[in-house]
């Protein structure tokens, strides 16, 4: 509209005005302009005057918008938020309805490239794709060889359907259902002189198809957007490389009892799903007796959600020691009805050992306004794919895991007697004393007992050393079973034929009748050894915490003093100290 009204007004300017401007081109020898041409020519020459005018105009108005688009483009640090206002700006420019945004993925494994639906705006939210209703986010189309892809290479803006408007790559039409784009015109994006997408444009809303003349304003905006996107995806990739290093961190700092490997296999999983926006995880550990994978922990693993392990993955991951990242559901095997579109194994191996397996299912897409909570609760996102920076991390995190594992692994060796089983000495010191100040700030009692093999040097010296280790082992073995698990009594070999046996929250009557029904278990048992059946007796002592006794020294001492009684007393007794 403008741009006729400045046509008309240049029109009905004074012709002679307007020739001034152009004298030079007009006179010739010094005659004047009226001399040489009629004034039909004159108006001609104004008329081509008056486009190169507008042209100039439109020129101007070109670069100024593109100016403005780009410094635009460059403030958005988002590329969502980028793609859509670079959408804004050509829709908005052409009156178009329409356009998309797809991008190549270069990280799955090569021979399945494809284009990807990232953005899109007056499309229709569905398609059809092979008779059943699909979400057209999830739309791609494969990277072929062919004449749609040679052009597409070029990176020139091209239209893709004719003035009659029928596709011009009728066979990459049909086979890949790419008329849901409702596209007139494709502007491939080459960063780096690589495709890494396109835009796809829909027709005007004015019913006329976009012209070649107008491909040089979209070109030239691109031109800018290239390197902004290509900015804006480095930043992003950043932040996430940032926020994992953070998970990272955080996973290892936050593992808050590392000594309890049911909370140490849950809090691992926990920091995995969460770190990884996956919907659901499995931590499974390999079970060497039994040659097994074992599922320690799961993740909103409940009847929902639940996805069985996949043995055929698992196994692949385990036999060739890396981590299998799959997307989109088609290519997942689908085992039961809550369906994979995303899935990461990640197997566990320490030096050359398997540890375990990682099970990760469906990546959630990442939203900043979610708190971590809030993730892994909600639904699967079919968009949600696991990236090449997502095994990285879950790598990172199965090694913690592994880490851990083995620093639970050698804190055990540390605080167990090797023959036995039971705890050591050193651990005893250790225990005790927690034991008795919780006890003293509870006010609840606690009791002591030391037990010792009667005669034990003479069992050896008859049966030999290793009949007499079998004994201690044996021995071991009865001592943890004569109280229930409930009591959380603690059983340590305190040195070479002793035992030692803290008894929180229970009276000096409740522990003289644990012992004695020990006592009399070990005075009856056979122990087995090369066909001999062999007996043992032991003698006990026990105290307990008190008014008068407040100290874990204090307390072994008399239990110490109690086991001397039983065997003055002639051994196979158990003698509990009165309260002095
Ligand atoms: P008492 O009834 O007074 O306790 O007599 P005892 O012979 O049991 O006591 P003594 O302290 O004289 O001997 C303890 C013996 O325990 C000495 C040692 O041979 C034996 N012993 C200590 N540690 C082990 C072990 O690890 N394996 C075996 N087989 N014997 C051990
Ligand atoms: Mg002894
Ligand atoms: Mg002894």
């Amino acid at each position: 509209m403008g741009k006729s009204n400045k046509l008309n007004k240049s029109k009905s300017q004074d012709v002679v005005e307007i020739s001034k401007f152009k004298d030079k081109d007009i006179k010739t020898s010094g005659n004047t302009v009226l001399d040489l041409v009629s004034k039909k020519d004159l108006l001609e020459r104004i008329e081509d005057l008056s486009t190169a005018v507008e042209s100039l105009d439109e020129q101007i108005f070109e670069m100024r918008s593109l100016l403005q688009s780009g410094k635009g483009l460059g403030n958005i640090l988002n590329l969502d938020q980028l793609l859509h206002t670079l959408m804004a700006i050509i829709r908005e420019r052409y009156g178009l309805i329409n356009s998309s945004v797809l991008f190549v993925d270069n990280e799955q494994n090569l021979e399945k490239k494809y284009f990807r639906m990232f953005a899109h705006q007056g499309i229709p939210q569905q398609y059809m794709a092979e008779g059943i209703e699909e979400s057209i986010n999830l739309f791609k189309f494969p990277v072929n060889d062919g004449l749609l892809w040679q052009i597409i290479k070029n990176g020139e803006t091209f239209s893709v359907q004719d003035l009659k408007r029928r596709p011009r790559f009728t066979q990459a039409w049909q086979e890949w259902n790419l008329s849901v784009l409702f596209s007139d015109v494709w502007c491939p994006l080459i960063i780096k002189g690589e495709v890494r997408g396109m835009i796809t444009l829909g027709p005007k809303k004015n019913g006329k198809q976009i012209q070649e003349n107008e491909f040089t304003f979209i070109n030239d905006l691109l031109a800018i957007a290239v390197t902004n996107i290509d900015s804006v995806m480095k930043y992003e990739n950043n932040k996430i490389i940032l926020k994992n290093s953070k998970i990272l961190y955080d996973a290892n700092q936050n593992v808050s009892d590392i000594k309890n490997k049911k909370n140490l296999c849950m809090e691992s999983l926990i920091a995995i799903v969460k770190g990884l926006n996956a919907q659901a995880g499995i931590l499974m550990l390999y079970e060497k007796e039994t040659d097994k994978l074992v599922m320690h922990s799961s993740w909103n693993h409940d009847s929902k959600y639940s996805y069985t392990p996949n043995n055929n993955y698992n196994n692949e991951a385990i036999l060739k020691k890396h981590t299998i990242r799959i997307n989109d559901k088609e290519n997942i095997e689908q085992i039961n009805e809550n369906i994979i579109y995303g899935l990461m194994i990640t197997p566990l191996f320490r030096a050359e050992e398997l540890v375990g397996v990682i099970n990760l299912f469906n990546k959630i897409i990442y939203d900043e306004n979610k708190t971590q909570e809030d993730v892994g609760q909600i639904n699967a996102d079919p968009r949600g794919r696991f990236s090449k920076d997502d095994k990285n991390l879950v790598i990172g995190l199965g090694d913690q895991v592994v880490a851990n594992l083995h620093k639970l692994q050698l804190y055990k060796e540390a605080i167990t007697d090797r023959l036995t089983g039971l705890y050591n000495s050193a651990y005893y010191q250790k225990e005790v004393e927690r034991l008795v100040s919780e006890a003293i700030e509870k006010q609840s009692s606690l009791c002591l007992a030391v037990l010792d093999i009667d005669n034990f040097k003479n069992f050896n010296d008859e049966y030999g050393h290793k009949a007499g280790d079998l004994v201690l082992k044996e021995v071991g073995i009865l001592l943890k079973e004569i109280t229930p698990p409930e009591f959380n009594h603690l059983v340590f070999r305190y040195g070479g034929e002793e035992f030692c046996l803290i008894m929180p929250n229970t009276s000096i009557k409740l522990a003289c009748d644990f012992l004695e029904v020990l006592r009399k278990r070990i005075e009856k048992h056979n122990f087995i050894f090369t066909d001999k059946q062999l007996k043992v007796t032991i003698s006990g002592g026990i105290a307990s915490l008190s008014e008068a006794n407040k100290t874990a020294s204090g307390v072994f001492l008399l239990a110490d003093k109690a086991l001397y009684e039983s065997k003055e007393n002639g051994r196979n007794k158990i003698t509990a100290t009165r309260e002095s």
